[in-house]
């Protein structure tokens, strides 16, 4: 590619094919580029916890060691290949999302969704010290694909507890704004800077590289969350004010159903 058609001449029918054809041309190399891209930046973020596999064995192999400290190596060795399996998980689920795999539409429950998220996240807050505050939750349903739902408030929720430190909050609700179901998630952490906000929900981007690798992150989450949002005709969107905390707003056109059990009260986990 690179090469393109010259026009014909004024007025004629052939410039309008060549310009048509020329304007493909660009979409196809822009298409390829991206591509590109994302194999590279896929390539390097394997790399990363290969080659920290690769060394713990390294160093363990070197020469007799007590127990204690093969045991450590190990340790760090599972957490890698940890990383390393949901690294794989996200590359294909985005892989998937890419060649626009029909969407598998069951009824889901939202509410539900964010609760099991909720807590699904909760053990990693107390082990944080960060408290989790759950509802209302407004009862709503939509078409969808319920793991893929699920992923959503997962990596929201994940991301909200991994960016507050000790003694900070996070909090989830759902409510009804006419046809829509809106979740915010909302954390009293680290908040994310005005120049990295346009950029977070691009595939790999971290605004702190080494917190984010720290914690496990692989730079895909929020880029699977808005992925998975705009398949259910929703939008997601986020307010943050550094060193105060971030909001992440999901807004997903939804059936609202009764609610017997009358759970829109606020709660704790
Ligand atoms: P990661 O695996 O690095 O968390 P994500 O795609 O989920 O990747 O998020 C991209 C980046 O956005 C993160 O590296 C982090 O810098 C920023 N971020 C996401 N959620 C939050 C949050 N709740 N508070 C502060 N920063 C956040």
């Amino acid at each position: 590619l690179g090469e393109r058609l010259a026009p014909a001449g004024p007025g004629d029918e052939l410039d309008l094919l060549a310009e048509t054809l020329n304007a493909m041309l660009d979409r196809i190399d822009q298409a390829f580029a991206a591509t590109r891209r994302f194999t590279a930046d896929a390539a390097h973020e394997l790399r990363t916890p290969l080659a920290a596999i690769r060394t713990e064995a390294e160093v363990a192999l070197l020469a007799p060691r007590p127990p204690e400290e093969y045991r450590e190596a190990l340790r760090s060795v599972v957490e890698e290949a940890d990383r390393l399996s949901r690294l794989a998980d996200r590359l294909l689920l985005l892989s998937r999302e890419d060649a626009g795999r029909a969407l598998d539409r069951r009824p889901v429950r939202l509410d539900e969704a964010v609760r099991e998220a909720a807590e699904a996240a909760a053990v990693a807050a107390g082990r944080a010290g960060v408290s989790l505050r759950v509802g209302p939750l407004c009862p709503a349903e939509v078409a969808g694909d319920p793991d893929l739902i699920r992923q959503v408030f997962d990596n929201l929720l994940d991301n909200a507890v991994k960016y507050t430190p000790a003694g900070g909050e996070v909090a989830v609700t759902a409510r009804r704004e006419g046809g829509r179901a809106v979740i915010e998630v909302r954390d009293t952490g680290v908040g994310i800077a005005g120049d990295a906000l346009p950029r977070i929900f691009d595939r790999f981007y971290r605004a702190d590289p080494s917190r984010s690798r720290r914690t496990g992150g692989t730079g895909l989450g929020l880029s699977i969350a808005r992925a998975v949002v705009e398949r259910h005709e929703g939008t997601i969107g986020v307010e943050s004010d550094p060193g105060v905390g971030s909001t992440f707003r999901v807004a997903i056109p939804a059936r609202f159903v009764e609610d017997p059990g009358g759970r829109s009260r606020a709660e704790s986990v």
